[in-house]
């Protein structure tokens, strides 16, 4: 089965550079360059995710995004909103929009895809293969097992979901109450001191003191893995 997908974006470069990449993926691709036009094919043709433009001519990302929650058929399609840098991205982060992650521009496609994989495995885990990789590391979410350059990685279950949750993140700052809220869940009992208690195990076992490191820490912001 493969994963339909619509693309909303009026820059017609980078619509077909998201298309290209989208394309080698294997997905299904649809397109529109406007917000009434999308409106349109998510209602005849509803996809099994939407990649939304903020600011789009006719109808915009996030009056649609508003629209598509309000419907009763297509509120659950995973929406991935593309915003510039600067107000839209602090009007986001502030707003109840119904987006289930969104991307500032400008952004290496790399970290898109890895986002849209992000939310597929979450919401519609089907379309999604189970193992993830960086750079020699490879993970199984299945089996939960994990190893780098081919050698097994004798990993805690802290440290599996930590690792997990960066590869799925690759080149996003996250701070220590954001990685216990999405890490940690719901266990009150954890102080952010913590984080970095079970940062520092996974660094020793990925990096086995001799591998590069990929885990950045981000001065007063947090921990960021990859490029
Ligand atoms: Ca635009």
């Amino acid at each position: 089965m493969k994963l339909k997908m619509l693309i909303v974006e009026d820059e017609e470069a980078l619509l077909d550079l998201l298309k290209f990449n989208f394309n080698k993926e294997g997905y299904k691709i649809d397109t529109a360059t406007d917000g009434e036009t999308a409106l349109e094919k998510i209602l005849y043709k509803p996809p099994d995710i939407i990649i939304l433009d903020w600011m789009l001519p006719k109808l915009s990302g996030i009056e649609l995004c508003r629209r598509i929650r309000k419907n009763k058929e297509h509120k659950n399609i995973p929406i991935i909103m593309l915003t510039a840098k600067g107000e839209e991205e602090d009007k986001l982060r502030g707003l109840e929009t119904g987006a289930d992650d969104y991307i500032t521009k400008p952004f290496s496609v790399n970290e898109l895809v890895a986002r849209v994989k992000a939310v597929l495995r979450r919401i519609r885990p089907m379309f999604v293969d189970e193992v993830l990789t960086y750079k020699g590391i490879v993970i199984d979410l299945v089996s939960h097992s994990a190893s780098r350059d081919g050698e097994t990685l004798h990993l805690g279950p802290t440290e599996f979901n930590l690792l997990a949750f960066f590869m799925e993140n690759i080149g996003r700052v996250f701070s220590r109450e954001q990685l216990l809220n999405h890490v940690w869940k719901n266990d009150a009992y954890v102080e952010p001191r913590t984080v970095d208690v079970h940062i520092r195990r996974l660094r020793k076992a990925i990096n086995n003191d001799v591998k590069e490191d990929f885990i950045r820490t981000v001065r007063s912001a947090g921990y960021c893995f990859g490029s």
